[in-house]
């Protein structure tokens, strides 16, 4: 069931009705925030829940917009996907991230195993240089390949399932890891799950705000990080806030987690602190 409205926000996009002439202005005014480089990366903290420190982060994008302030992805994504300016703006984002994490294993001791998690859109997914994007930001950041995950979405699995199993091994060959995000919010069949070069499982959010409280979420969740263990998955939950969620989340035996009980998306110094924190305890 379909309980985080901000999941559904594309279907019921009113943009997709704008005109082909709105549409136009705005893949000019994006390309030119581009170049102008007024988007910007937040990173949310990602924790470990056995050891309680900070293992990675997610990119998170922004646009910084001269007249209308600071908007968030729900305002822009959209748009950039039908106007096709997510392939250059994904691929923006996906060097400042690998720059980023080179940069944080650099000035932080004991970070040399953390890791980076870009999201991908669906346009980005089918994109033919896709691949070649990856192994470039890689290369040019100087990470281990092993070090980027790249977070995909069940929907954007199984609009040509085929081709995605084919997408997901070729970017696997270059040694990224691969995460289902907003798992258990899309249609895929568990059955595909099994056949999907996959190292992470994303528990959404709609699934951990009740935690403490539901005991049908409480199944659910277990049940998912059932799933992961047996095959052979990281299971990540999104979106924890609470004390209790968090110690719930622990005693079902999820591996990782994110949300603003940790730290909200915030600037790359953010994480600095947090690292540089666990190691001087
Ligand atoms: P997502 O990948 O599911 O990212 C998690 C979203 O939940 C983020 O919203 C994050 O700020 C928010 N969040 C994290 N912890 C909490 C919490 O404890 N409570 C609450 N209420 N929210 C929390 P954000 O940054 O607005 O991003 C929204 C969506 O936009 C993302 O959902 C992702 O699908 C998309 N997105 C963000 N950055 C990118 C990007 O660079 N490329 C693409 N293609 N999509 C992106
Ligand atoms: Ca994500
Ligand atoms: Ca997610
Ligand atoms: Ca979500």
């Amino acid at each position: 069931a379909k309980r985080d409205g901000r999941d559904t926000y594309a279907i019921f996009d009113p943009s997709m009705y704008r005109s082909v002439l709105e549409e136009a202005q705005q893949r000019t005014e994006m390309e030119r925030a581009l170049e102008e480089q007024q988007f910007r990366v937040l990173y949310q903290p990602v924790v470990d829940m056995a050891s309680q420190r900070v293992v990675g982060a997610e990119a998170l994008v922004r646009w910084q917009h001269p007249v209308r302030g600071l908007l968030g992805p729900y305002e822009f994504i959209a748009g950039a996907e039908a106007s096709g300016l997510i392939v250059p703006l994904g691929r923006w984002v996906l060097r400042e991230a690998c720059a980023q994490l080179a940069q944080w294993q650099r000035e932080n001791a004991g970070a040399a195993d953390l890791k980076m998690n870009v999201n991908l859109s669906a346009r980005q997914f089918q994109y033919a240089g896709l691949v070649e994007d990856v192994t470039a930001a890689i290369a040019d950041a100087g990470i281990a390949s092993a070090a980027l995950t790249l977070e995909i979405t069940e929907s954007m699995l199984m609009q040509d399932i085929d081709n995605a199993i084919e997408t997901l091994h070729a970017l696997r060959r270059l040694g990224v890891h691969l995460a289902i995000d907003d798992f258990g919010t899309g249609y895929s069949s568990l059955s595909y799950l099994k056949q999907l070069p996959v190292d992470v499982i994303k528990i959404d959010k709609s699934f951990v705000d009740q935690v403490e409280t539901d005991s049908g979420d409480v199944a659910l969740v277990d049940a998912v990080v059932g799933l992961g263990q047996a095959l052979n998955m990281r299971t990540v939950a999104e979106g924890v806030e609470t004390d209790g969620q968090w110690m719930t989340l622990r005693r079902i035996g999820c591996d990782q987690a994110q949300g603003y009980l940790f730290g909200r998306p915030g600037e790359a110094s953010q994480v600095s602190r947090m690292l540089q924190a666990a190691t001087d305890t």
